[in-house]
């Protein structure tokens, strides 16, 4: 009811840059238990605090009246929530003129034998799936409980099914660093991008950091031993640089938190899977969305001005470092509630 207001005035943060990207979470849960992400002994979150599928759907409706034109879904583990493909359709049905250009999600590719084909008839065409290592007993070290023929055959699915697959890994020092060669190869060869990432220091993981800590900047130079690394202007928005590999033509991003700052160009939100709305990754300012969403008295015009109140806080950056003295992460919550 409220299409007027998102042509009249799209959602403009205190620094000029437009929000027109929000990432949702739309679970905490997950079925692996990656190093670098999660304890092995998790404790979830109650359901009742969790959106359900229609307050998350409805919250989506409300950012997209407000100029949002791409949205992912990730977590936790998306494609693990039970009746997730019924949000996904209801948000497909949003891709079009005035609505959403695109709908991705971010997936560790355990449910994609089963879900790829819905994820294309709903209208997904491209997505994001996590693999950090080619070496089967390396997967399953990294993942805890992962199996990397499970991830690989989702990966194969979601290729046969017509969607654009890019292979996120996280750079690991002394676990995958040796591998980054042979995953550029494999990706030439199937037809995927990599996206490379340096871990964040995100919520406590029983492990230490400084121990996992790989710059990309010495990845990439690595690299540039046995591959043409050329420039690219490619950006999606995000805080990834692209190259293109010229012996195999697909791209390599870099997400570099750590060493680089990609805030400038930032435009995009985060919303947790409880309602919260994070407007910088690396900032703990938020705005609950849950009470609204469960408030009758809050109608969509209520929803919209509390979003252009949210974005008028979004900071200008963000100042991750591993403390390295005290070994805390700098932001206490997880990545998987977050989501990445
Ligand atoms: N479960 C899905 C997956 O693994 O793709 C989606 C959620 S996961 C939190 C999203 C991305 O965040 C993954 O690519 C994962 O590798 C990355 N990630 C998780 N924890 C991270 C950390 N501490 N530093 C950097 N990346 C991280
Ligand atoms: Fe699960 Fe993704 Fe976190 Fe791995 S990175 S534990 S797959 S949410």
């Amino acid at each position: 009811m409220q299409a007027s207001s998102s042509a009249a005035a799209p959602l403009t943060d205190p620094f000029g840059r437009t929000v027109s990207y929000l990432r949702v979470s739309v679970t905490d849960r997950c079925d692996l238990r990656c190093v670098y992400c999660m304890a092995e002994d998790m404790t979830f979150l109650p359901k009742k605090d969790i959106l359900t599928l229609e307050e998350i759907d409805r919250l989506c409706g409300a950012f997209i009246a407000l100029g949002t034109d791409k949205i992912r879904l990730t977590g936790g583990e998306p494609l693990v929530r039970k009746g997730v493909m019924t949000l996904v359709q209801t948000l497909g049905a949003r891709i079009g003129a005035g609505g959403l250009r695109e709908l991705t999600v971010t997936t560790n590719g355990t449910q994609l034998t089963k879900m790829a084909g819905e994820l294309y008839a709903a209208g997904v065409r491209r997505i994001n799936v996590s693999m950090d290592t080619l070496d089967p007993a390396t997967f399953a070290a990294v993942t805890r409980w992962g199996k990397l023929e499970q991830t690989m055959d989702g990966i194969f699915a979601a290729k046969a099914a017509g969607l654009a697959v890019k292979i996120n890994a996280v750079a690991l020092k002394g676990v995958n660093e040796d591998e980054f060669d042979r995953m550029v190869a494999w990706c030439g060869e199937h037809g995927f991008d990599l996206c490379l990432i340096e871990t964040m220091p995100m919520g406590e993981i029983g492990e230490d950091r400084t121990d996992q800590y790989l710059p990309l900047s010495l990845v990439r130079s690595r690299l540039r031993q046995s591959w043409t690394l050329e420039e690219s202007d490619y950006r999606t928005g995000g805080p990834a640089r692209y190259v293109t590999v010229k012996e195999t033509g697909r791209r390599i991003g870099f997400i570099t938190p750590m060493t680089h700052n990609f805030c400038e160009s930032c435009n995009r939100v985060r919303l947790t899977c409880t309602g919260t709305l994070y407007m910088c990754l690396g900032q703990d300012d938020a705005a609950e969305f849950r009470s609204l969403l469960r408030d009758p008295s809050v109608d969509e015009a209520g929803l919209a001005q509390a979003i252009r109140d949210a974005i008028a806080r979004k900071p200008k950056g963000h100042d991750f470092v591993i403390d390295r003295r005290r070994n805390r992460p700098a932001v206490a919550r997880h990545m998987s509630l977050t989501g990445g």
